[in-house]
């Protein structure tokens, strides 16, 4: 057995890398992810329709131009993704989501989808505070695992989430979207223009923050804008 192997079992033995699915123990060549978790996650398969049957696309019809709206996974209650994603975003581990987008970007890259006809990905900034608490993005990991496999810059500050928001909770859907819309920004309209921006976010819910990005990001010249993310709720 050569040495590194050897001193990688040594480590193992004395530090037992757990499986943040199921918690199981992880086997050799294994990355935070076991075999059993993966093969049974929900994959949305989004990316093997036609873009008019995609129903995550068609979300945005009517609302703002996207050019590939796609989703890793289905978001469930109480399932298998909400247990990574509560630990991606809460229990300080951002290599799920790097996992999860090299993953992804492999199987898109397959598909020959996004590696090609994608300048830039950028990820839903967290509000300054958030960050400040959290201590790290829950997206960046993602956005950077889909760039090592898509082989597609990323940047993590090209969208800015602006300091004044309102709350959210007495307001109608309509003041909400504009609220949202308010608070967005493209650092540097001159690093956007004329590309093809791969926005993306942990869980689309309502698909209203995705909305808003879209708008800035066409608004500051961009091509086109595409969304991905890592799972999406029914609605
Ligand atoms: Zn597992």
């Amino acid at each position: 057995m050569p040495l590194p192997a050897l001193l990688t079992d040594f480590v193992s033995l004395l530090f037992p890398q757990l499986c943040l699915g199921c918690s199981d123990l992880l086997a050799r060549g294994e990355d935070h992810i076991c075999t059993s978790c993966r093969a049974q996650l929900p994959f949305t398969d989004y990316h093997l329709l036609p873009e008019t049957e995609n129903p995550l696309a068609r979300r945005f019809w009517g609302k703002v131009p996207v050019q590939h709206a796609l989703s890793y996974l289905r978001f469930l209650r109480r399932g298998r993704v909400q247990h990574l994603l509560h630990q991606l975003k809460y229990r300080n581990q951002p290599e799920i989501g790097r996992v999860l987008g090299c993953w992804y970007g492999a199987e898109l890259a397959r598909n020959g989808l996004l590696a090609h006809d994608v300048d830039l990905i950028a990820p839903v900034p967290l509000h300054p505070r958030k960050l400040a608490k959290r201590g790290y993005n829950q997206t960046d990991s993602f956005a950077q695992g889909l760039a090592d496999s898509l082989q597609v810059p990323w940047q993590a500050e090209a969208l800015r989430r602006l300091e004044h928001t309102v709350s959210q909770t007495r307001k109608n859907r309509v003041q909400r979207w504009e609220n949202v819309a308010e608070v967005f920004a493209v650092a540097k309209p001159a690093e956007v223009a004329g590309k093809h921006v791969l926005v993306v976010d942990d869980v689309l819910t309502t698909g209203a923050t995705l909305e808003a990005c879209t708008l800035v990001l066409l608004a500051a010249g961009a091509r086109a804008v595409s969304i991905a993310t890592i799972a999406c709720a029914d609605r």
